[in-house]
């Protein structure tokens, strides 16, 4: 079984949460909006009473050696709010920045607040992305994966994570998402560690790569008979903001 996780925006407490990754050898995709940040630390917004900064590119390099960078668009903005044109180069050109400055293959995409239309996802496959994942939780996941439309099985801090986990394994993928900052707490970051750490004990488990669970899903889609009747419009990834 492959665990995959994923987390967003490029925050300062990705430090802290590398460290915490490095330390469990586990593998994750940060997704990144390439023209929001400055040459050092910037004020983002308020989460729960907590400031949150973004990162300065002078740290970028160091904090995120060793894992997997995806674009999150260039200005975080609703893709499927803005004319497609504009949207197009937001997405063109937060991959090229991002390729550029990492020296790395950018293959993910994320949608800002999940929200996207077909316009969009046809942009994002265009600009040469493999996948795009939206913020909606995978139901059923008996149904072909789509790859323009990829949904997690729950954000890190889903009160259903275990029985999430339990009932991605005959998948063989388990993929988490989240933001570093929404960790306000000790207890939050402790939770974290608790929870890596049981991932880790599970017999046959390995952290992957998204892109790579992503491709494995469609190969195994593929030799499936074709579902699509069963999946409901709110469980196809449209935004949950
Ligand atoms: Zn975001």
């Amino acid at each position: 079984m492959k665990l995959v996780q994923c987390w967003d925006d490029g925050v300062t407490t990705d430090v802290r949460l590398a460290e915490l990754l490095r330390r469990h050898d586990a593998k994750a995709s940060f997704n990144l909006n390439a023209g929001l940040y400055q040459a050092r630390r910037s004020r983002g917004w308020v989460h729960q009473g907590t400031e949150v900064w973004r990162l300065g590119w002078n740290e970028m390099r160091d904090v995120y050696r060793g894992f997997t960078i995806a674009n999150h668009s260039l200005t975080h903005c609703c893709l499927d709010q803005i004319p497609i044109e504009q949207a197009r180069q937001d997405i063109v050109q937060g991959c090229e920045r991002l390729q550029q400055f990492f020296g790395q293959a950018v293959p993910g995409f994320v949608y800002p607040f999940g929200a996207f239309n077909d316009a969009v996802a046809d942009a994002v496959r265009e600009a040469g992305h493999v996948y795009a994942r939206t913020t909606g939780q995978a139901g059923h996941r008996d149904a072909p994966a789509e790859a323009m439309a990829w949904q997690p099985d729950c954000h890190f801090m889903a009160p259903d994570f275990w029985a999430r986990f339990e009932r991605a394994r005959t998948r063989g993928v388990f993929h988490f998402w989240g933001h570093s900052y929404e960790m306000v707490s000790e207890a939050q970051w402790d939770a974290l560690d608790t929870m890596l750490a049981r991932l880790n004990r599970v017999p046959g488990a390995q952290w992957g790569d998204v892109a790579d669970a992503v491709s494995a899903a469609r190969l195994e889609d593929a030799q499936l008979p074709v579902q699509r009747g069963l999946v409901g419009d709110e469980e196809k990834g449209r935004p949950v903001r």
